[in-house]
């Protein structure tokens, strides 16, 4: 059983795979208290791994993202590999905080308190004016600083411009008032 927050479909809005159809899974639940978290997840429903399956089956993407709360409390191999062997790009939304199955597709880390994590393939940071000297040689494929509930936006594209190893990430689904 697992205990899921809710099941949707739309547009990635953020990070490198910004624009791209997916189906969300978001898991309830999280081991950190951020005071700028903006998710709902407390509320779920528990959900066996095939009703899960079902579910997703009616959508036709492929690219599946796995969020939360932090989705890591609740993920295993068997259901990452039943969702490989049924074509999904696997992209994981987390804190870093704890281990994931090897078999994802790809790792999106929001890491807290400038602890790194074991492995991110994306770093996506809520930029708060703290230092980012941490993750500057962290191998990873893509970094990117989004603002702090779109309150300051003009000093992120101010940071990014002046270190270009970074890009800007807009959370576009919330300019554009989708889910
Ligand atoms: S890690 Fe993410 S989901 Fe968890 S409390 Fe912090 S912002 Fe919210």
């Amino acid at each position: 059983m697992k205990r899921i927050n809710e099941i949707f479909y739309s547009i990635q809005g953020e990070g490198f795979f910004a624009g791209t159809p997916a189906v969300f899974v978001r898991f309830s639940g999280c081991n950190l208290q951020c005071t700028y978290c903006d998710t709902d997840h407390a509320a779920y429903v528990q959900m066996e791994d095939a009703q899960i399956l079902q579910a997703l089956e009616q959508f036709p993407a492929r690219h599946l993202v796995l969020t939360g709360g932090e989705p890591s409390l609740q993920l295993d191999t068997s259901f990452v590999d039943e969702l490989r062997s049924r074509g999904y790009f696997v992209q994981v939304e987390t804190n870093g905080t704890l281990s994931l199955p090897p078999e994802v597709s790809w790792v999106t880390c929001s890491p807290k308190d400038s602890l790194l994590p074991e492995r991110a393939d994306e770093l996506k940071i809520v930029y708060t004016g703290q230092d980012l000297s941490p993750y500057e040689h962290f191998p990873c494929q893509y970094r990117s600083l989004q603002p702090c509930s779109c309150a300051n936006t003009d000093e992120v594209i101010q940071y990014v411009l002046e270190h270009p190893q970074w890009c800007l990430s807009v959370q576009w689904h919330k300019y554009l008032q989708i889910p």
